[in-house]
Order: C-alpha cells, then structure tokens, then sequence
C-alpha cells in the first residue's frame, strides 16, 4: 500500500524524504504544499523536481477519510461523519464564531473511558484513530472549508480534540498530529489555540507536558472522588489528588496560566450549591496555594437512554455566580449545533450503532481489565 503522508508530522516527513534519497528542504517543502496550501495531486506542486514527482506518485499519497454525512446546523455549525472502515465511523465539527473558526477533532472511534452521560462512552471502544486520521479531519475541514468561503486565508484558528474519545489514551498517534498543527510549515497555530481535552490520564498528562505542551483542559465533572468514580471511572485509576498535582505540575509548562476545567451540569447528580462550594474547597485547598484555573460549565446535552437529564438554567447559573463570587472565572457554555446532534456529548459516529455492539463492549472490557 502507498504511504499516507498525512501520517507524518515534519520529523516525520523528513525522514521518510531521506530514505527515497532527498534532502530536507524537500520535506519542508512539500509539508508545507499539503498542509499549508492542501494540495493532494503531487502534479500540482511545481517546485518539486518532476523526479520526485513521479517518486510520490508511485510511493505515496493523501489519503483522505471517505464522508458519509454533512449536517449543517442554523447556528452555522457543520458537522461531518467520516468512515474510518470495517462499520466505524467518528464526527468532526466546526464552529463559526465571529473573531475565530474552531474544529473540534476526534481521537479515538468510541472510547473506553465509559462516562454514563456521553453518547461516545455509551458505544464503547473500537480502536485508536492513526495520526492520518487525525490529521485528515483538520486538512479535510481546512481545504473544503477555503474552498467554499472562497478563500485562500486561514478558516479554521482554533483545534480542540474534544470529539470522540480520549486524546491521551492514543498519545503516540496524538502528538505527531498536534505538531503538525503547531509547526509554521503545516498549520501555524499557536499552542494556546489548540486545546487537549481528557478525562485525567495523569501519566499522560505529565508526558504531554514535556513532549508538547499545548492548553488543557480537564473533564472535572465531580468534587469528589466517590462521585467522580461513577461519572468518570477513568477516576478510579487516577483520583482527584493526583489529577490535581498533574495540573499544577502542567502549569510550569502550559501556554496559558491556567488550567480549563469542564463540569457537566447534571441534573440532581452534581449540580447543588453544595457541590459547588466543594469545587471551590478543591481548588483553593486551605494548606495549599490555589490552583489557577477557570470553569467552563456544560450543561448536559441529552441523548437517547442515557437516563440522565440537563441541569435547569437557574440551577446552571447559581452554580456559576458561586464560583464566580469565590473568584473563578466560569464560563457556561453555549450550545451550539444542537440542531443537528453535534454539541458536545452527543457524538456517536451513527452508523455504527447496529453494528457489532458486542464486540466493541468486549474490547472496552478488556481495556479496562
Ligand atoms: N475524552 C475527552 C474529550 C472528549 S469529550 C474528555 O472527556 O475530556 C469533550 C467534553 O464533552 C468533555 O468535557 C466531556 O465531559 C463533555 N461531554 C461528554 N458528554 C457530554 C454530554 N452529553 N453533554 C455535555 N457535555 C458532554
Ligand atoms: Fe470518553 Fe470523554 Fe466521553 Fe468520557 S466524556 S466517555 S472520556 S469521550
């Protein structure tokens, strides 16, 4: 099979130039041609010799995900399924604001973690996403998206791997892809506009910090470790205690000076003042120095048989204006794309929902064994 070169960050790149005999700037070169113009016809790219012209015909190619579906929401939202085969599909979308455009990205088809009220959780796990599939979301979104504003400027500011699965449980795939976001060759972002969302892997955390640091943000949805064990079993491996040292210890590394918490507001489940004031008592401990860091509240978005229900917007703000009086910044996020089932949460690659349940609860199964 041809080699994907959606698979590389510029490392990466380079090397796999070097073994067909070509020199660096070659790499740099037609990184930049994918990435920065989405060229995928290596005819096109007429500063490259017509000798590794045919090279790249003959070895390599952009190797793009098949769409099965585009939703486009009355907010401008757009959401798009894409088959990354054997019945398995994962959801991209894109969020228009005025100052910046957003591509939230998947890492994983389903995802092992299990949280009761995300419809990704719900399906279990199927396998990680190779860095080509992450990449192809981006360049995909990136060059249709130009193509039809009909510009040649940059569309989409901001990433955050906050679609299906969890980011730092596919790390190997997940960092060459956010290089490649980063690098000023592929897409130039700054590491504060891409975002990694997790549900705590706290090795991982750690890792990150070192390898690639970009903003964090943390799905904290619970003060507490018996309430957090239900709703994020990741928690069980890594309780509050150490995901919070993990945060702090991120900040000397972090682009931001802060670290984002997410809180699902559920209804009746984690949403009293009481509940608030231990979030406050979490992160402003009274040994301890306070940990810098901002709310983000999600009201819960709802999904077929979750059993759960959205926190009343009274309830929502109450829980903010505590925070806020406290002195954290806490944002309640705004819904978008709702319309067309592609708010947070709600991300469940459809097709595959009659597919192969049993396998998929399986091999969830055996990741947490
Ligand atoms: N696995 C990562 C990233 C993907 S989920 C994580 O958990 O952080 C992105 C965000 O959406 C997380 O904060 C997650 O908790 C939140 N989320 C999941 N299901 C939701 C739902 N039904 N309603 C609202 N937010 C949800
Ligand atoms: Fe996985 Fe994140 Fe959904 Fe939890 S919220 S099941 S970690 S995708």
């Amino acid at each position: 099979m041809k080699t994907n070169l959606l698979d590389f960050d510029l490392d990466g790149l380079v090397v796999w130039c070097q073994a067909q005999g070509e020199k660096k700037f070659r790499a740099v070169q037609l990184f930049r041609w994918i990435h920065q113009k989405g060229v995928a016809d290596f005819a096109q790219m007429t500063d490259l010799a017509k000798s590794l012209r045919l090279t790249l015909q003959d070895k390599a190619e952009l190797r793009a995900l098949p769409v099965l579906s585009r939703h486009d929401s009355s907010d401008g939202t757009i959401k798009w399924m894409f088959s990354v085969g054997e019945g398995n599909a994962i959801e991209t979308v894109f969020i228009p604001e005025t100052d910046r455009g957003t591509l939230c990205i998947s890492s994983q088809a389903g995802c092992a973690v299990g949280c009761p009220f995300c419809s990704t959780g719900a399906q279990g796990f199927s396998r990680n996403l190779s860095t080509a599939e992450i990449l192809a979301q981006l360049w995909f979104a990136e060059t249709s998206l130009r193509r039809e504003f009909g510009t040649h400027e940059r569309v989409i500011s901001n990433v955050v791997m906050m679609g299906m699965g969890e980011p730092l449980q596919n790390y190997s795939a997940l960092v060459p892809a956010l290089k490649t976001m980063l690098d000023d060759h592929g897409y130039g972002m700054s590491r504060r506009r891409v975002t990694v969302s997790t549900s705590g892997v706290v090795p991982m955390i750690q890792r990150l910090s070192q390898d690639c640091p970009v903003a964090l943000a943390v799905s904290l949805h619970a003060p507490d470790d018996a309430l957090r064990n239900r709703l994020v079993p990741l928690n069980l491996k890594y309780p509050l205690a150490e995901l919070l040292q993990a945060c702090r210890d991120y900040l000397a590394y972090a682009p931001r000076d802060f670290i984002t918490f997410e809180y699902c507001m559920l209804d009746g489940e984690n949403d009293s003042d009481a509940h608030a004031r231990a979030l406050i008592a979490l992160v402003r401990p009274a040994h301890d120095e306070p940990l810098p860091c901002k709310f983000n509240l999600i009201p819960f978005n709802p999904f077929p048989a979750s059993g759960l229900l959205r926190s009343p917007p009274e309830r929502v703000k109450a829980f903010a204006s505590l925070l806020s009086d406290a002195g954290i910044v806490t944002t309640i996020r705004k819904t978008r794309g709702d319309d067309i089932a592609a708010a947070c949460g709600q991300l469940a690659g459809d097709i595959q929902d009659r597919t192969d349940v049993a396998g998929r609860r399986a091999r969830t199964e055996r990741i947490h064994a």
